[in-house]
């Protein structure tokens, strides 16, 4: 055996084990830590009474009627779950997606109900078409180009319709230019000074999405998201928008997806300290839990360290389908 003779000695170096060798003593250096008020958890809202719809590539994520939501934004509460964010598939799509603003359209009537109910959960709303229009996407159409001016005062009447429903927070996520701006303007002219928004900055054109679109039913019939969401390959760009979604109004903003762009919510974080959130979308659910159903790897501890990373990366709420279960381990 080549054995170190014992006539050598050591350099110097730290000893980072020391720190390490107990549980108790772990939990005294942990930096970060992850509880249930860390997350905002996203349902579907369908019409019908009594409807839980299971979303096949989102075991265990469902599409709920109204009465269903309201059920399950108290159990979110009792897990100490501060927020839900409400996408509503409506009964009836068009070219316009005039359903998005109707005043007793299915978001409204979601929020309405969660609002009356012992909750005191805060409900925001997510507002942008592709849910409502007939070819899926996120504004008024004209050909292959999505109108972005025009596409405003409808985003506008939309956030507005669900404010007047008594949403306590409105989230943007069509990533048109001036949205924040416009939508501000529109609350705040109609009394809404004290309504927050939540704006989705920088939410990239992402393969990630791929499940959601199966959830809310808003895969563009032609075409594709690239004209309006930002190109994964960008970080600069992402402080730009970011930093004009500030500039006109936004109170809170958010990074989409989240695993796969943690760099940029510790840069956001870092450069604006504002309130980040990060949105941990449907095809990162869906992997974890496609390799932990097949026994590939652990999906509890993989849940709660994809958590923990996203936050460890700078983001102080986190928009995740996991949010029940991962609240469930923790308490
Ligand atoms: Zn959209």
């Amino acid at each position: 055996m080549n054995d170190v003779n014992e006539s050598f000695s050591f350099p110097s170096f730290t000893r980072m084990r020391r720190t390490r060798m107990k549980e108790a003593l772990r939990s005294m250096v942990r930096e970060t830590i992850l509880t249930p008020n860390d997350f905002i958890y996203p349902m579907f809202v369908v019409p019908g009474k009594k409807v839980r719809n299971e979303v096949a590539s989102m075991p265990g994520v469902f599409q709920l009627s109204v009465d269903e939501a309201v059920r399950e934004a108290r159990l979110v509460r009792k897990l100490g779950i501060p927020a839900v964010i409400l996408f509503g598939i409506p009964e009836h799509k068009d070219e316009i997606g005039s359903h998005a603003w109707l005043d007793n359209g299915i978001v409204q009537q979601a929020v309405r109900a969660i609002k009356k109910s012992d909750t005191d959960i805060v409900v925001i709303t997510d507002v942008c078409l592709c849910e409502y229009t007939s070819h899926g996407h996120c504004g008024i159409v004209n050909g292959n180009v999505i109108l972005n001016d025009e596409t405003l005062r409808l985003l506008a009447a939309e956030a507005l319709s669900h404010a007047f429903a008594g949403a306590d927070m409105v989230a943007p996520s069509d990533m048109m230019d001036g949205r924040i701006a416009v939508i501000r303007a529109a609350l705040d002219e109609n009394g809404f000074l004290d309504l927050p928004i939540m704006s989705y900055a920088a939410k990239y054109a992402s393969g990630y999405y791929g499940p959601f679109r199966d959830a809310a039913e808003s895969t563009p019939l032609f075409g594709d998201r690239r004209s309006h969401q930002m190109d994964p390959a960008n970080s600069d760009e992402a402080m730009r928008e970011v930093e004009n979604d500030i500039k006109e109004g936004a109170d809170i903003i958010m990074v989409k997806p989240a695993g796969p762009y943690l760099d940029i919510v510790r840069s956001v974080k870092d450069r604006f300290g504002m309130p980040t959130a990060a949105y941990q979308v449907s095809g990162e659910y869906a992997m974890i839990k496609a390799a932990g159903m097949n026994g590939w790897i652990d999906h509890d501890r993989v849940m709660l360290e994809s958590l923990l990373g996203i936050k460890r990366a700078g983001a102080d709420m986190i928009l995740t389908y996991f949010a029940l279960e991962a609240s469930r381990l923790l308490k």
